[in-house]
């Protein structure tokens, strides 16, 4: 029976069913000086699918930082708003976060213009148009790159592959490939390489995952109490309401799913092409 005062860890490992009241406990490759980031496409998307999680690391002493990819500026429910959204969103995902416990020096408000970020894939000089400009160049690929050297964290958590928004699919896609880049030698510009690939999790914060979670966090209900206190921060969002009213009936959990990187490995197909061996009736009954 577990302490509802506790937090509670399950990671499933082919039939290996791990618990612990740690992430650490039940993890086999955990890094020394660990540090977790979360991307959050939009302001509230990384308290929404792994708010929970945030808690149980602050717990532990993990430094948790959290990005937050674009401006929100195509967030407005009123016309007075449209103009000044945009920092208010800031101010509020300031606010909520400190609300969980991470200090605003840990979130790094990105400023991509939402809802347009299939104009930024990849990596191109800037203009003086762009609203992001890093070194000189601007796009997804450059600013994760730089974010990943300077933050350089342990794990990654970010919204899931199958999130029906855009802007969701394709902070997915940048960031993976991003990892990659930050590992490897280029852009010398943008800081000094990673040493490892981090470790990446997706979470679910609107659509079910593209094939299913291998961890659950189960927190106290103080926790979920936090957590909700902290999404309702972003009271410029009028539909704010009923999105909290999901995360309450869905009570103190939450689902990660791990993401692999199956790198090419040719000796998988190896086998496919080969000439099989023909086994007669006389040689299988000798
Ligand atoms: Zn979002």
């Amino acid at each position: 029976m577990v302490n509802r005062n506790q937090y509670e860890f399950v990671r499933l490992v082919g039939n290996e069913r791990r618990v612990g009241s740690t992430l650490k406990s039940v993890s086999r490759h955990w890094q020394k000086n660990p540090r977790f980031l979360f991307v959050s496409p939009h302001d509230d998307d990384a308290i929404i699918g792994g708010g929970l999680t945030m808690l149980s690391l602050l717990k532990d002493k993990i430094p948790v930082h959290v990005a937050v990819v674009t401006d929100g500026a195509q967030g407005y429910c009123s016309m007075a708003e449209q103009d000044t959204i945009s920092d208010v969103r800031e101010k509020e995902t300031f606010t909520s976060l400190k609300r969980l416990g991470v200090p605003q020096k840990n979130v790094h408000w990105m400023g991509f213009p939402d809802c347009q970020l299939g104009q930024y894939q990849g990596r191109r000089k800037a203009t003086p148009t762009d609203n992001v400009n890093v070194k000189g160049y601007t796009g997804l690929q450059n600013s994760f790159t730089q974010l990943l050297r300077k933050v350089r964290p342990t794990q990654i958590f970010l919204p899931t592959s199958s999130d029906l928004h855009p802007d969701h699919r394709i902070v997915h896609a940048e960031m993976l490939i991003s990892c990659f880049h930050a590992a490897g030698a280029i852009w010398p510009e943008l800081g000094k390489p990673l040493s490892a690939v981090p470790y990446i999790h997706e979470m679910a914060v609107y659509c079910n995952f593209p094939t299913t979670p291998k961890l659950r966090i189960k927190a106290p209900m103080n926790a979920l109490k936090k957590k909700i206190d902290a999404i309702a921060e972003f009271r410029s969002q009028k539909q704010i309401k009923s999105l909290i009213e999901l995360i309450r009936r869905a009570g103190p959990v939450e689902y990660l799913r791990p993401v692999p990187f199956s790198l090419y490995n040719p000796h998988l197909y190896r086998d496919m092409f080969e000439e099989l061996p023909h086994y007669g009736y006389d040689q299988m009954h000798r």
